[in-house]
């Protein structure tokens, strides 16, 4: 008797697992990390790099955006590490940390998917390719700039902006890129959709060295676009968007032309990402980078900083929506480094440590409250401390601890379940 009942129940249970699906079951019990909830295995991944957004940024946004009692997408996830950044230098760039996260090797600033003997490096975005699943990179700076680029191509010098661009098309087979950095997608005397020194920022100008590559990419099947209404229409499973000549904002100090509203803002770019990517029953591997974090740290911009993050987080909640619906979705959000050194201080006239841009920065509000708070800076180059990284979804357990940057790749290649 007992045990007809147990078998009842077991049944009932099964049923109601059916009935409700996995997702479902995650929502009830709240954010736990029941290993019953997710498969360890993913099949999607979306990676998420917030350049430069150290643990003090990632609070300035958060007590900026949803204040002391908030909790942003990006940090209401079960599990959290902490990564040590340096490259074979202390502090690390963003192409070296890109590559230690792409392909499991510290190496020398500069270097794009290189070891420090220069030799390539197989990256996790190629061996996803390999193992059939379609591949996507999405920025808001130009979708050659270092850290897209260490995940798609291998170059001694991350400059060579055009060499990365092919590699895209013709090695990696990029599926979906998009992003900024037209100028180096065409020969100079050819400006393409974006004008050469525009009102906007007199020294743009086309300088591709390889060619008129939209055309290339045209013939390998990708369908160009170069605006939100475009981007909205395009069914193509190849998609290559370019949205500005340079960075999709204008990095300067307050005040002085310092604008962050790109032309199509990154969670709409998230979104089309996924959308065309997860059509590929073997799943995706997609990295998104929100590159104004960086940029406006490195001009001491805390207003325009936060408003990027808040882009960022946004578009992390586009990620965890579809990963909710697919429980085999690992969905991750880290930085390659810090910028800036920053801190969060009380709002203190006669505590002032800096001058020049580097002077401190509000006050801010504190979202839902009467608190105030400063930021204050002690760079405009890179901080060399540790960053936070948190995780959800298909095989986030890998991302508990503290560790070294490559450690992701071990962990996604793992997870991912792909062989080099
Ligand atoms: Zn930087």
């Amino acid at each position: 008797m007992v045990k007809k009942k147990a078998m009842a129940g077991a049944v009932l249970s099964l049923a109601a697992i059916a009935g409700l699906g996995l997702s479902q079951i995650t929502d009830a019990h709240g954010p736990n990390k029941a290993k019953f909830h997710h498969p360890e295995k993913a099949k999607n991944v979306i990676l998420f790099v917030g350049d430069g957004m150290g643990a003090a940024h990632r609070e300035a946004i958060r007590l900026a955006t949803v204040g002391q009692k908030g909790k942003l997408a990006m940090d209401d996830m079960p599990y959290a590490g902490i990564v040590h950044t340096s490259s074979t230098s202390a502090v690390t760039d963003s192409a070296a940390a890109a590559t230690a996260m792409a392909t499991g090797v510290k190496t020398y600033n500069g270097a794009i998917g290189v070891d420090p003997n220069k030799k390539s490096v197989k990256t996790i975005l190629e061996m996803a390719h390999d193992a059939g699943k379609s591949t996507g990179l999405v920025t808001t700076s130009q979708i050659t700039d270092a850290t897209p680029a260490a995940f798609g191509a291998h170059v001694t010098d991350r400059k060579k902006q055009s060499d990365i661009a092919k590699q895209y098309i013709e090695k990696s087979k990029v599926d979906v890129l998009l992003g900024g950095g037209e100028d180096y997608w065409y020969p100079a005397g050819e400006p393409g959709k974006f004008e050469d020194h525009s009102a906007k920022d007199e020294s743009e100008q086309s300088k591709g060295t390889e060619g008129n590559l939209v055309k290339k990419a045209q013939k390998l099947g990708y369908q160009y676009v170069t605006n939100k209404e475009e981007l909205e229409k395009t069914n193509s499973k190849k998609l290559l968007g370019l949205f500005a000549n340079e960075e999709m904002f204008e990095q300067r100090p307050e005040g002085e032309g310092d604008v962050y509203d790109p032309v199509v803002p990154l969670p709409e770019m998230t979104k089309k990402a996924i959308d065309t990517l997860s059509a590929n029953k073997k799943g995706f591997f997609l990295m998104v980078e929100e590159e104004g974090i960086d940029e406006m740290s490195h001009e001491n911009n805390a207003e325009k900083m936060i408003k990027a993050g808040r882009q960022l987080d946004q578009s992390v909640e586009v990620a965890k929506k579809y990963a909710k619906k697919h429980p085999d979705t690992l969905v991750l959000v880290v930085a390659d480094h810090e910028c800036g050194g920053l801190t969060i201080e009380e709002v203190d006239g006669k505590d002032e440590s800096g001058d020049g841009i580097s002077k401190e920065d509000g006050p801010f509000k504190v979202a839902n409250s009467t608190n105030q708070f400063t930021i204050d800076w002690t760079t405009t180059g890179h901080g060399g401390v540790t960053v936070p990284l948190t995780a959800t979804g298909a095989g986030a357990k890998q991302f508990e601890g503290i560790y070294e940057n490559t450690h992701i790749f071990n962990a996604l290649k793992k997870t991912m379940g792909l062989k080099k």
